[in-house]
């Protein structure tokens, strides 16, 4: 034996959006004007009787160890809520509060992976996902979209990605990165394919209160008593409520399922912190103004993108229709040079905008979106209108 690291945590790419935080947040100490784009997180704070409810729950000793899968009151709401916004019902034995929905997800793939078990990815997707798959043991099976498609897959490429080892597919609508918003229609075909092969159905829907231009977001979950059997879907707090930093979400499913989910989180972490949990009962049960102001204002800063990238030679945005990032094709920029450095791909163009224009955004390649880069406008107006300024004097000096 030597004191090696596992093969599992030695191929883990490292999430290349927390890297550029920490790169970002580096040049901003040495006092650089640094424009980020790169965070997936809402710039709003907290609503202030979401941090009152946190408050008080220190104040009266709620502090103490929960239930490991979250505290009944909290999963009983979820599943009130979900209730009211969808009509979906679940007993508070097919929800678990977790750490994040990072957590869930993680939870989820290794409640149903067997080492070499497939999961179908629609790609481009967030970059979390691939790495996620194969540390819980299974195998990725990606099927490419393109902006032509509206970065919605074809039904022939995803049953031409079924094999023997098929064990789910996994969505996200709306999207991450694309912000594409997947249609009834579309779902219902997915669902029918999950149910035809016997596979899960992982159903992230994170950004699911974040859809523009009267686009509707679909619970794949509702579409059916055989495919909310079979669905997991992912959800939770960070996106809708502006609390990406308090790490709580959701995760609702079949019973063994997130039974499973549960005795794995009660060896792995434990309960979700207890105040953040009564934090998230006052976001549920709470006036829910904040979560209509945040999604109007999301869609006016898109708009505000597309328009000023509009004028931009060499770059294509394909509208999003959801969450809060633009997909950037640089394709037409590949080949140029910046002060005699050529931008060979989405990496070079992300290094040399954010040396020479203090504009970070992320490169589209941990995505699986080669030549793309992605820009979250979860930022000010104002700062949107400087960072495309920044960016189009960028494209007008190369060469
Ligand atoms: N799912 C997607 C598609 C995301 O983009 C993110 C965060 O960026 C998450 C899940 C994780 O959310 P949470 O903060 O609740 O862990």
């Amino acid at each position: 034996m030597s004191r090696s690291i596992s093969a599992v945590c030695r191929n883990i790419t490292p999430s290349a959006t927390l890297r550029l935080n920490a790169i970002v947040n580096e040049k901003r100490a040495q006092g650089l004007d640094i424009i980020g784009m790169g965070a997936g997180e809402p710039d709003f704070p907290t609503p202030a009787a979401i941090c009152a409810a946190a408050k008080q729950a220190i104040d009266t000793g709620k502090t103490k160890y929960t239930a490991a899968n979250g505290i009944p009151e909290l999963r009983k709401a979820v599943g009130a809520h979900v209730n009211r916004l969808y009509g979906l019902t679940y007993g508070p034995n097919e929800v678990i509060i977790g750490t994040g929905a990072k957590q869930v997800l993680m939870e989820a793939l290794i409640a149903i992976l067997d080492p070499g078990d497939e999961v179908i990815l629609p790609a481009p997707c967030w970059l979390s996902y691939p790495e996620m798959i194969r540390m819980a043991g299974g195998v990725p099976a990606m099927v490419l979209t393109t902006a032509q498609q509206g970065f919605l897959p074809s039904m022939q490429a995803l049953s031409d990605a079924i094999t023997p080892r098929t064990k789910a597919i996994l969505i996200n609508t709306p999207n991450n990165p694309t912000g594409a918003v997947w249609g009834e229609n579309l779902l219902r075909e997915v669902a029918q394919l999950a149910v035809q092969h016997d596979l899960f159905i992982i159903s992230d829907e994170i950004y699911e209160t974040l859809v523009f231009s009267g686009a509707r977001h679909v619970p794949i979950a509702t579409l059916g008593d055989e495919v909310f059997e079979r669905t997991i879907t992912i959800s939770g707090w960070s996106k809708a409520y502006a609390m990406t930093g308090w790490r709580l979400g959701y995760a609702l499913g079949p019973k063994d399922v997130i039974n499973a989910m549960g005795a794995y989180q009660s060896h792995a972490t434990g309960n979700p912190n207890s105040i953040a949990q009564y934090a998230a009962l006052e976001a549920l049960q709470g006036p829910q103004d904040s979560v209509e102001d945040m999604r109007l204002a999301f869609e006016r800063r898109r708009d505000l993108m597309l328009e000023l990238s509009s004028g931009i030679p060499g770059i294509a945005c394909a509208p999003p229709q959801g969450a809060f990032y633009v997909l950037m094709n640089i394709q037409g920029l590949v080949g140029k040079r910046y002060q005699g450095q050529e931008i060979r791909n989405d990496e070079d163009f992300t290094e040399l905008l954010l040396e020479h224009k203090l504009v970070s955004v992320v490169s589209g390649t941990p995505f699986c979106a080669p030549n793309c880069v992605r820009l979250s406008y979860a930022i000010a107006d104002d700062t949107i209108r400087e960072a495309m300024r920044r960016i189009a004097e960028f494209v007008k000096e190369l060469t």
